[in-house]
C-alpha cells in the first residue's frame, strides 16, 4: 500500500485521518464517565490531534469489570492454547496491514521520525505479538521427580487481570511487548498509554476485538498517570501490575500495590547506560557510528540510550572527533519527511527538560562540544540538537540522572578496571556496552558490568528471542523472550498421591 513516499503523502493522508480519542472498554469506544477530555497535540507543529478522554477511577472500575468478568467466563482465559495462538498471530497480521495508519499515529503523536515509526516501532510491534501468539502452545509445564507412588505437577496459569502502564518513547511497542505474552497467556488486559502518546493504543482495542478477541479482553484507558493510572495501581481486583516508564514512578507503584492487593509488579525503568570504548576496539569508525546513534536515535528518548560515553583515554580526542562527525547525520528534520533521521521532543516539558540539562552540564564545568541549542522553531515544533560534552565527571547531575534526550557525556578511563567502577557507580542498571578486540577483555568486562543487558562491539542488539530488562533501579521482571511469560502467570503445585 506504499504509494506514501514523501513528505507530502503522509501530509495528506494526515489531514484525511480520523482519529479517535474516546476509551475502548468492553468492546466499545466510550467517553469518559465524567466526559472530561484533554487535548492531545503534535509536537511537530502544535496542531490538535484530538480530544482525549481523560480516565479516571469511574473508568478503571468498569474496565476491571469488564476485564474480570471475561476472564472468569473462559472465553479467553480457557481456550486451547493452539486457538488463542491463531487470534493473536490474526491482531500481528492487523498491525501489520494497518502499518501506515499506526506508524503516522506515532509520528504524529509524539514526533519520531515515520521511517522509524514503521520500521522499528510497527515492525517491532507486530513481531512481539506474532512471536507470542507463537510461543503459546509450545510451552510445557513440568512434572517433579517424585517418588513412585506420588506424582507432582507444576503447572502455568493466567493470572487473571493484569493492567499494564506505559511510556510515550515507543508507545506500540513497549505496549505490545505486554500485550504479547499477556495476552496469549490467556489474561485480560488494561492498557494505560501515557497521556503525551495515546493514539496507538486506542486503534489497537480495535485491532484486537477484529482480530477475534472476546470484548473486555484488551481494553485501553488513556488519561493521567495520577488518576486513571493511580487508580489501576490501587484497584484491589487488579492481579498485575506491568509498567515501563521511569524510575521514580516505578517506586510508587510498589507503594501502591503494597497498599492495596499486594498485586503483582513488574518495572521497567530508567537507565544511564554506559558505552564503553577500548583503545582495542576493532573499528573505531563503526564505534563511532555506533555511539551517535545510540544517543540521537529517536530524539535520545530511549531508556538503553548510550547516554554516558566511557572512552580510553589515549584515544579520547581522536574518538570526540569521529562522534561529532557521525552526529551530522542525526540533525533533526521534518518528521514527516521519510527521510528525517531525528524528530521532534514529545512536548514543551520534555524540550524544557532536556535543555535545563544542557544548562546544568556548562554550569558544572563541563565543554559543550557540539549542539546544546533548540531548532526549526519556525516550524512550531520541539526540535533540539544532537549535544556533548566532554570532560564530564560522572559524579555531575548529567552523568547520574536521565535526561531523556540526546546529550551525551564524554566521561574518560585509563585501565579496564576504572572503566568497570566508573560504569557501575551509577543507580541504574539496564544496558551497557564493551568496544574492544581483545575476547578476554570483552567476556571480564562484561561479566562485571551490573546490567540486564551488555552489547559486545556493537550497541542495542537483540530480538524477541532475548530478555530485556535491568538491575538496580531499572527495574525487575523481563519484556521479550519467553522470560517474559513469567510475568503473566502464577505457578502452581499440585501433588497427588497414588
Ligand atoms: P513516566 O514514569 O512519567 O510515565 C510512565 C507511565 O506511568 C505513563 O503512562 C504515566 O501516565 C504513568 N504514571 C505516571 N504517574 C503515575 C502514577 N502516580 N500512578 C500510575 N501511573 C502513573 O515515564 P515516561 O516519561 O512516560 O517515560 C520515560 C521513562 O520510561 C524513562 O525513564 C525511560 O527510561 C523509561 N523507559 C524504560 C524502558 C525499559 O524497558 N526499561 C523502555 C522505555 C522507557
Ligand atoms: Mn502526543
Amino acid at each position: 500500500m506504499s504509494s506514501l513516499s514523501s513528505r507530502n503523502d503522509w501530509e495528506s493522508y494526515a489531514n484525511r485521518l480520523e482519529i479517535r480519542g474516546q476509551a475502548f472498554i468492553d468492546g466499545e469506544y466510550v467517553n469518559a464517565v465524567s466526559g472530561e477530555t484533554f487535548p492531545c497535540l503534535s509536537p511537530i507543529d502544535g496542531r490538535l490531534l484530538a480530544d482525549v478522554a481523560s480516565c479516571d477511577t469511574d473508568d478503571a472500575n468498569n474496565a476491571v469489570a469488564s476485564a474480570r468478568q471475561v476472564f472468569e467466563d473462559g472465553a479467553w482465559s480457557q481456550l486451547p492454547p493452539a486457538e488463542r495462538k491463531k487470534v493473536v498471530i490474526r491482531f500481528a497480521e492487523l498491525i501489520e496491514e494497518n502499518r501506515d495508519e499506526l506508524a503516522l499515529l506515532e509520528t504524529l503523536d509524539m514526533g519520531k521520525p515515520i521511517r522509524y515509526a514503521k520500521a522499528v516501532d510497527v515492525y517491532g510491534a507486530a513481531r512481539a505479538i506474532r512471536w507470542s501468539g507463537e510461543a503459546v502452545d509450545k510451552i510445557y509445564d513440568e512434572v517433579a521427580p517424585t517418588p513412585h507412588n506420588e506424582i507432582g505437577m507444576i503447572t502455568r496459569e493466567p493470572i487473571g487481570v493484569v493492567a499494564a502502564i506505559v511510556p510515550w518513547n515507543f508507545p506500540m511497542l513497549m505496549a505490545c511487548w505486554k500485550l504479547g505474552p499477556a495476552l496469549a497467556s490467556g489474561n485480560s488486559v488494561i492498557l494505560k498509554p501515557s497521556e503525551k502518546s495515546p493514539l496507538t493504543a486506542l486503534r489497537l482495542g480495535q485491532l484486537a476485538l477484529d482480530a477475534g478477541m472476546p470484548k473486555g479482553v484488551l481494553n485501553v484507558l488513556p488519561g493521567f498517570g495520577h488518576t486513571v493510572g493511580k487508580a489501576l495501581a490501587l484497584h484491589m481486583d487488579v492481579d498485575t501490575l506491568v509498567f515501563t516508564g521511569s524510575t521514580r514512578i516505578a517506586k510508587q507503584l510498589m507503594i501502591y500495590a503494597g497498599e492495596s492487593n499486594m498485586k503483582r509488579v513488574w518495572l521497567e525503568a530508567g537507565g544511564k547506560s554506559p558505552n564503553i570504548v577500548f583503545a582495542d576496539a576493532p573499528d573505531l569508525d563503526a564505534a563511532a557510528e555506533s555511539a551517535a546513534s545510540a544517543i540521537a536515535f529517536n530524539q535520545g528518548e530511549v531508556c538503553t540510550a548510550g547516554s554516558r560515553l566511557l572512552v580510553e583515554a589515549s584515544i579520547k580526542d581522536v574518538f570526540v572527533e569521529k562522534v561529532v562527525a557521525a552526529l551530522k547525520g542525526w540533525q533533526p528534520g521534518h518528521p514527516l519527511d521519510p527521510d528525517t533521521q531525528v524528530g521532534a521532543m514529545v512536548d514543551q516539558q520534555q524540550l524544557n527538560t532536556v535543555l535545563s540539562y544542557i544548562g546544568k552540564g556548562t554550569d558544572a564545568g563541563a565543554n559543550l562540544v557540539c549542539g546544546g541549542t533548540r531548532v526549526m522553531e519556525a516550524s512550531g515544533g520541539l526540535f533540539v540538537e544532537p549535544t556533548v560534552f566532554d570532560n564530564v565527571n560522572n559524579d555531575m547531575s548529567i552523568a547520574r540522572e536521565e535526561i531523556f534526550g540526546p546529550v551525551l557525556s564524554v566521561i574518560t578511563f585509563d585501565t579496564p578496571e576504572q572503566a568497570i567502577a566508573i560504569a557501575n557507580d551509577t543507580d541504574y542498571g539496564l544496558a551497557s556496552a564493551v568496544w574492544t578486540s581483545d575476547i578476554s577483555k570483552a567476556h571480564k568486562t562484561a561479566k562485571a558490568l551490573r546490567t540486564g543487558m551488555v552489547w559486545i562491539n556493537h550497541y542495542d542488539g537483540g530480538d524477541m528471542t532475548a530478555p530485556f530488562g535491568g538491575y538496580k533501579q531499572s527495574g525487575n521482571g523481563r519484556d521479550k523472550s519467553l522470560h517474559a511469560f513469567e510475568k503473566y502467570t502464577e505457578v502452581k503445585a499440585t501433588w497427588i498421591a497414588l
